[in-house]
């Protein structure tokens, strides 16, 4: 048991579908991490969007200890307090009546498309089983959630792809009008896309999906994944939006770095999921509830999400001044703690060199397309590491060849 695994390992062992970054990382606490080699790191990347509290808060590793000290495991034979507490808990605090637990956000994505395919089929008929969804979004690798997506890469050579399913422009809502339509089942949207670029949704085209959904007895879904859990301020996007889906889904920040994902719907949608239409065996697992429960009792505390507004105004300051030195971005955009900045034309398609010259500077970070960086910082990084992340990602943006 003396061997310690390196990054070349991983192209011996692990399949070829990624390729991670040259450092592995050992240890985490707050937005600091260290890799083998017992380098720092500010984490502007947050697991994609995850660790919306850092790396081993306190309240979540207190949670995680005492309940696996307790129960782990049940299935869904037995109901269990953790997960009762969680699903009251997002009750309470949403729109929602009803929460169904899965492992992912793929997966509760897979869960909202078919309750609402379930949803349709059975109040008004078969034929109601058209999807609309929207160009550059992201919903899951599953094969419904990534053919629901908007993103051809994705799909491409696994064909053939699920039917019933169409897409739109994002944030025009008259593309959007002219797909849906009596056989409209669902408009499914991130509220604020992420993967795709990090582009915040129009408050008039979500309005207008709302207006359209209501027209044709379709669904809204929100896919609130990468957005939600206080990632815009908010504990969840639709509502600083004002503007309430049918279903919205939930994982990434909700787990705050557990595995989980959810599920939230009213009660008339929720009724037509009867025993034995959908399941999953380890969701609404006591481990994973437990700490999400935690993830959410802080995350949802006023200071936490007030505290999101001041960050990302330092964020900016600091990408507009990095602007101001290299004149590198054509556009700075997101909304409250999810941030993108796009690479103008000089810096085009530096998003993969840029990641890994941070690296060497000591920062992990995200992109989001070859062309976009992506923040998606723990929610409550100290302004310090903001502004020495900053300073690295300042460095190594002048570390990089543009003629390459
Ligand atoms: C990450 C993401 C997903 C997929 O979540 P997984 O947990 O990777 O399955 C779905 N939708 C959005 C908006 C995401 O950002």
């Amino acid at each position: 048991m003396d061997w310690t695994p390196s990054r070349e390992d991983f192209n011996h062992y692990m399949l070829p579908n990624y390729n991670p970054q040259a450092v592995v990382p050992v240890r985490g606490e707050g937005s600091r991490l260290w890799d083998q080699d017992g380098e720092e790191y500010i984490d502007f990347a947050g697991g994609i969007a995850v660790n919306a509290l850092g790396h081993c808060h306190p309240a979540l590793v207190e949670a995680l200890t005492t309940q696996g000290q307790q129960l782990w495991h049940l299935s869904n034979v037995y109901t269990n307090e953790p997960a009762l507490r969680l699903a009251r808990t997002l009750v309470e605090s949403t729109f929602a009546d009803k929460v169904f637990f899965s492992n992912s956000g793929g997966e509760a994505n897979e869960a909202a498309l078919k309750l609402a395919r379930r949803y349709a089929h059975d109040k008004f008929g078969a034929h109601k089983d058209r999807i609309v969804s929207f160009r550059r979004s992201f919903h899951g690798r599953t094969w419904f959630t990534v053919s629901v997506g908007g993103q051809e890469k994705y799909t491409q050579g696994f064909g053939p792809v699920p039917g019933g399913i169409v897409h739109g422009e994002y944030n025009n809502l008259e593309s959007a009008r002219e797909l849906v339509d009596a056989n409209t089942c669902a408009i499914m949207v991130e509220p604020v896309q992420g993967e795709g670029g990090v582009t915040p949704g129009d408050p008039a085209f979500l309005a207008g999906l709302r207006q359209l959904a209501d027209e044709y007895d379709a669904l809204l879904i929100f896919d609130e994944v990468q957005c939600g859990v206080g990632r815009t301020g908010e504990l969840y996007a639709y509502m600083g939006y004002g503007v309430t889906p049918d279903i919205l889904t939930s994982a990434k920040a909700l787990g705050g770095g557990f595995p989980i994902g959810a599920m939230l719907t009213t009660d008339k949608v929720a009724e037509v999921f009867v025993v034995g239409t959908h399941g999953s065996t380890y969701g609404g697992n006591p481990l994973a509830c437990a700490v999400a429960l935690a993830a959410v009792e802080t995350i949802g505390r006023p200071d936490v999400l007030a505290g999101v507004a001041q960050r990302a105004e330092i964020f900016r300051e600091e990408l507009e001044r990095i602007n101001a030195k290299y004149d590198c971005f054509a556009d700075i955009r997101g909304k409250g703690l999810l941030i993108g900045a796009e690479f103008n034309e000089r810096y085009h398609e530096q998003g993969r060199a840029t990641l890994a010259a941070a690296i060497k500077q000591g920062l992990m970070l995200l992109a989001a397309g070859p062309n976009v960086l992506r923040f998606a910082p723990s929610l409550i990084i100290p302004e310090d590491d903001i502004r020495e992340g900053m300073a690295k990602l300042d460095a190594a943006i002048g570390t990089l060849d543009l003629t390459s």
